[in-house]
């Protein structure tokens, strides 16, 4: 019953392709207090979805178990299966027929596609695609992280051309399907249909191709059936987390026709995307949610924009519950793990090396009175980063800085807050540093 309730809620979330992929095929085993003890078919499947859905399924869990604050899941590998498994990493993913949009997820659409600097090359560039009536540039290799859009917009590319023209043949598939039916194709020796498959269609996308493993039959296969849709004229649009020259696994011939349309990457998102994006999500979304949390969520959640929808689902998920309104309060209460993950004890002095060696100066600059712009800039971001990510009051900043009043540490922190609206540029710069923080 529980696990009834928690895949209707997952698959809601995720969409059914990915829910058949990774979510069916568990079993659930047990529960003993707050773990949760789920059986995978096989190695892969575990760690796929440690690396992606955990969070997901922890969310899900702990939603429909009033009685818990927080679930963790235990995922085992069935025994049985383990050791054939292993040596074998074909995916347990249902067969697929690639002639019909059963694959495609209607709720990724350019509508609700957030545009920024990080991904307006992208965007436009599928924007274009799904809007042409003739090839333009082919393929569409679309590169970046994990969580930054990439599945999104191939999704919405395909929805748009669904709807503009409902009879046009797009077929979405994950590099793993695509190897798996042809590996199921080659043991039922029916090969010969797995090629028709692609014969009559009109846009084909693979999605995540790092996924293809070493050189071997599959990326054959898919060099043939990349080479007549070509020929024929037909739309490509592929992804990967890297661009094509530094993928590893794929075949050099390979490689090459993927550079020779239009590359396209997603850059890691800034904090006014990500603030962009949460806005647009609480906008469509029931609940009211105050500016400054959705700032914080920015600020604090800066890995990728999964996990960024993630932590809004859960501060929504826990008001729901605790029937109270969203407030930083309630957001800290919430997300009390994630942030604990994400914070790393930051001290002055972490902050002051970095900054100064971004810069190219030393640290007694940022400590010095100097007032020529090339530092007192570092230093006034210095400081930003210094209240916003330690403990530290005002006048103690300024004591680090080389005995400064509290209120310039004041001037420097609003002055830059100014920067980071007025200055894209500065933004940019200004989030990099954050990363390389948080990374430190
Ligand atoms: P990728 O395929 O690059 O790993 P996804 O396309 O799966 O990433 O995106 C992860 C999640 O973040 C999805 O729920 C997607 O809708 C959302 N997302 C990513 N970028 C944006 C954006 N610019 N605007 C709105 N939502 C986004
Ligand atoms: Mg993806």
């Amino acid at each position: 019953m529980l696990w009834d309730n928690v895949c209707n809620k997952i698959q809601a979330q995720i969409g059914e392709a990915e829910f058949k992929s990774w979510i069916k095929p568990l079993v659930f085993k047990s529960i003993d207090n707050d773990i949760v003890c789920i059986e995978c078919p096989s190695l892969f499947i575990k760690n796929w979805l440690e690396a992606n859905l955990v969070r997901t399924l922890e969310n899900c869990l702990t939603s429909c178990l009033p009685d818990l604050k927080t679930v963790h899941i235990k995922l085992i590998v069935n025994s049985n299966r383990k050791n054939k498994e292993e040596n074998n990493t074909t995916p347990a993913i249902p067969a697929t027929d690639p002639g019909s949009s059963q694959n495609l997820d209607t709720r990724y659409t350019f509508d609700n596609f957030v545009v920024g600097k990080p991904n307006e090359l992208a965007y436009a560039a599928a924007q274009k695609i799904a809007e042409s009536q003739k090839v333009q540039f082919n393929p569409l290799f679309l590169y970046g992280g994990v969580g930054l859009g990439k599945t999104h917009l191939m999704h919405a590319i395909a929805n748009r051309i669904k709807q503009a023209n409902p009879k046009r043949r797009v077929v979405y598939l994950s590099a793993e399907q695509f190897m798996y039916e042809f590996i199921k194709a080659i043991r039922s020796k029916d090969t010969m249909s797995f090629k028709a498959q692609f014969r009559n269609i009109d846009v084909l996308m693979v999605d995540d191709v790092q996924f293809f493993s070493t050189a071997n039959a599959t990326q054959e296969e898919f060099f043939h059936t990349f080479n007549v849709l070509i020929d024929n004229n037909k739309q490509i649009i592929i992804s990967a987390d890297k661009s094509p020259s530094d993928l590893e696994n794929i075949e050099e011939r390979l490689k090459s026709r993927m550079n020779w349309g239009l590359v396209a990457d997603i850059h890691p998102t800034t904090y006014e995307l990500r603030l962009g994006i949460l806005q647009n999500k609480v906008e469509r979304s029931e609940y009211s949610v105050p500016n400054t949390v959705l700032e914080f969520l920015a600020c604090k959640i800066t890995s990728n924009v999964r996990e960024l929808e993630g932590a809004l689902n859960r501060v929504m998920a826990h008001a729901e519950l605790v029937g109270k309104d969203i407030d930083l309060d309630l957001v800290i209460y919430a997300l009390k793990d994630v942030l604990k993950a994400q914070e790393k004890i930051i001290t002055v002095g972490d902050i002051q090396e970095r900054v100064s060696e971004y810069y190219g100066l030393k640290r007694s600059d940022l400590k010095s009175a100097c007032r020529r712009k090339s530092i007192s800039r570092p230093r006034q971001m210095a400081m930003y980063f210094c209240k916003q990510m330690t403990p530290m009051s005002l006048p103690e900043i300024g004591r680090e800085f080389g005995g400064k009043d509290h209120t310039s540490v004041l001037y420097a922190v609003n002055n830059v807050e100014k920067l980071r609206k007025l200055d894209p540029h500065f933004s940019q710069e200004l989030d990099t540093l954050l990363r390389m923080l948080n990374a430190s």
